[in-house]
């Protein structure tokens, strides 16, 4: 097998390494990275058997542990994040779940911003208070609140930003340091903002954890997700974790996802340059009330944007004049545009949170995070976006 001859002398930009990190050519010389389908490895004496296992040679052992396909990817990933160390994860929810329970026990308490993708809030409301670790949730934009949350028992605190789905962006920095200050870890889901555009690590985040199932792989084709932080979270807490747990991300899908991240600037420059475009276009149409686009000036926090992110991203929130009717007007005449609940897809997707991805919050704490029954979601992708926007000006004269 030959490793990847990348210059050791300068560094390389993120496009680049994109595409040449991590290659582990087999003896074929192929171009395209091998997929290493294989469950086990075959060890040549009894002697490298107990080699590999008592750790004098660092060589695979058993997929549940690690694979060469998913080295490929966990390295690309680490290059884009400049992080230390990676583990991947079967969906961005096993990736979640471990960056926690990795590192908690009971009695140990979470602060987390209420504004979370559902799933995410059941893990720190529901899941992590049934084994005895309490949770705060706080309004993720009010940094009294997350001071006002801390106990002594407090080790971590979550958050996503820009929250979905109404965009709002929280300041990484300065909850970092509250909850340096606390000696808790800041865990971000960067999904929203995506690996291109704001890098969590370089703003005082512990550790960031991506639902790879999004921008990564791009295309709607697997799940996917991944853990990022110090050797020194990953080594004393989610390496086990991991290992023993088998949460473990499939050789194949690694494999998609690493092929993903290839492409992955161009796409999310393409994707942000049309949300901008089509966000503007919403922005002065009389039948939208509210637009939220990270990316416009008239963002409520546009100059904290500007020093985190480095774009606007690829999504765009709005409230149509109406009510659930009014918001189930404009997607059921939408041609180009799919309803469905994923993003970050080349297909452009529209979402009525209300009803799906947030139907289980009560409407009080729908209303809580800023989701009325006309808040809609699109996930900009990467058609043309002339017809993303005859698509959209068609749909709003149903509204
Ligand atoms: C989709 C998503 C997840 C969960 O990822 P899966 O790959 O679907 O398990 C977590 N957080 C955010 C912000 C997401 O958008």
């Amino acid at each position: 097998m030959s490793r990847e001859r990348l210059p050791q002398d300068r560094p390389l930009r993120d496009a680049t390494r994109l595409i040449h990190e991590g290659e582990a050519r087999s003896g074929f010389g192929e171009m395209s990275e091998a997929l290493y389908l294989t469950s086990g490895y075959a060890y040549d004496t009894m002697e490298a058997a107990e080699a590999r296992f008592d750790g004098r040679d660092p060589g695979y052992i058993y997929s549940r542990f690690s694979n060469p396909s998913v080295t490929t990817f966990e390295k690309r990933m680490i290059a884009l994040e400049g992080a230390e160390a990676a583990r991947a994860a079967a969906s961005g929810m096993a990736a979640v779940t471990a960056s926690l329970l990795c590192m908690l026990k009971a009695g140990d308490h979470v602060v987390s911003a209420k504004a979370l993708f559902g799933s995410c809030r059941y893990v720190v409301e529901d899941l992590l208070p049934r084994f005895g670790v309490p949770s705060t949730l706080v309004d993720g934009a009010d940094l009294d609140q997350w001071r006002a949350a801390v106990r002594p028992q407090t080790r971590a605190f979550f958050l996503e930003s820009p929250t979905n789905p109404t965009l709002e962006v929280y300041d990484i920095e300065a909850i970092a340091k509250i909850a340096h200050d606390a000696g808790a870890l800041l865990i971000v889901d960067n999904v929203f903002a995506t690996p291109i555009l704001q890098k969590p690590l370089k703003l005082g985040a512990d550790v960031v954890v991506y639902s790879a199932t999004k921008h990564i792989d791009g295309q709607g084709r697997t799940l996917g997700g991944i853990v990022l932080g110090s050797e020194k979270y990953v080594m004393d807490h989610l390496h086990t974790f991991m290992r023993q747990t088998g949460p473990s991300l499939s050789p194949f899908n690694a494999w998609t996802l690493a092929k993903g991240l290839e492409t992955l600037p161009l796409r999310i420059e393409r994707m942000q340059d049309s949300a901008g475009k089509i966000a503007d276009f919403l922005a002065g149409h009389p039948k939208v009330t509210t637009l939220t686009y990270c990316g416009r000036p008239d963002h409520p926090q546009a100059d904290l944007v500007k020093r985190q992110m480095t774009g606007g991203g690829t999504l765009v929130a709005f409230v149509v004049d109406g009510g659930k009717e009014e918001a189930f007007r404009f997607g059921n005449a939408l041609q180009v545009v799919k309803i469905s609940n994923n993003l970050g897809d080349a297909k452009s997707i529209l979402t009525h949170p209300a009803t799906t991805t947030h139907q289980r919050l009560s409407p009080d704490d729908r209303a809580a995070v800023g989701i009325t029954d006309a808040t809609l979601r699109l996930s900009v992708g990467l058609e043309h976006v002339d017809d993303l926007i005859d698509d959209v000006e068609r749909a709003l004269k149903a509204v």
